[in-house]
């Protein structure tokens, strides 16, 4: 299934996407949970498929999507996961870090849960004084079942599907500060969406590729199978020392062809339009202003 939170009447609900239209779960079954980490963490795919065939189906353009899953912790971000990215961002000169180009350990950092908005929303410029904000479109796991000291031969049985992130980063903030929560954390930098694929519709993520487009223009190509350190190693790295929890969400690293890849860096600017799509998810698409 295509799982969405979507805006009706000043309400939030959880719905189904199934071609153009959304399905309204709460419609077909009244006593399913109405947010997304809950009906994650008590998920029953035969209960909410059911729902779907009863529910209210509504076009998915008359509706607002917001945030598939607002996790309960700040969204799980890794640095430098794909080859070619962490050379260009090696050679950009942002990175204050002194760590080596490729990493021998995945580099994490976090973006709060107040940074997250929906598809469609507005990445807004105002939030990095420095005016230097730039994407990084990314594939993200949403945690299905709490998981603590996973092997990896089971780690993507904790897994409960799939999003796409854009991580916007204002640079210099990420550079000045030397850790990188200040730069990753504006409001509105972390749109999330459009839908959270499940794991038994997408199995395997690795042969999905994502691109990015910024104004139509192609900017990433990558295919998630160059991921440095894969799903399975980040889900034991992270339940090695703290509790996964349902509907917790692991940004998985950008490809190359950020903004300050080019020389001079390309920044977004009011009026942009950045687009993620990741094959088997979906596309991501977010304004400027
Ligand atoms: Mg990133």
């Amino acid at each position: 299934m295509r799982l969405v939170t979507f805006r009706s009447q000043a309400s939030s609900r959880l719905g189904a996407l199934d071609g153009e239209d959304v399905i309204d779960l709460a419609s077909g079954d009244p006593t399913l949970p109405t947010s997304m980490v809950e009906l994650i963490a008590t998920w029953d795919l035969d209960r909410t498929a059911a729902a779907a065939a009863r529910g209210d189906r509504i076009p998915v353009s008359d509706v607002a999507l917001a945030p598939p899953v607002i996790p309960r912790k700040n969204v799980i971000a890794v640095g430098r996961n794909y080859r070619d990215h962490a050379q260009e961002f090696s050679d950009s000169g942002f990175d204050a870090s002194t760590q080596q180009t490729i990493p021998d350990h995945p580099m994490i950092f976090t973006k709060p849960p107040s940074s997250i908005i929906g598809h469609g929303e507005a990445i807004v410029l105002a939030n990095d004084p420095t005016g230097t904000t730039d994407y990084e479109g990314e594939m993200a796991v949403v945690i299905g079942k709490p998981a603590k000291n996973v092997e990896r031969e089971k780690a993507l049985d904790h897994v409960f599907g799939w999003t796409v992130c854009n991580d916007v980063t204002a640079r210099d903030l990420q550079k000045r500060h030397i850790q990188w929560f200040v730069g990753k954390s504006p409001d509105t930098f972390c749109p999330l969406g459009p839908c959270i694929t499940t794991r038994d519709e997408l199995p395997d993520i690795r042969s999905s590729w994502m691109r990015t487009f910024v104004n139509g223009e192609k900017r990433q190509e990558a295919p998630i199978s160059a991921l440095i350190f894969d799903v399975e190693s980040l889900i034991v790295t992270l339940s090695e020392v703290m509790t996964l929890h349902p509907g917790d969400v692991i940004a998985t690293g950008t490809g190359v062809g950020v903004g300050i890849g080019f020389d001079p860096p390309v920044y977004l600017k009011h009026g942009d339009v950045v687009e993620i799509s990741i094959d088997g998810i979906g596309t991501l698409s977010n304004p400027v202003e």
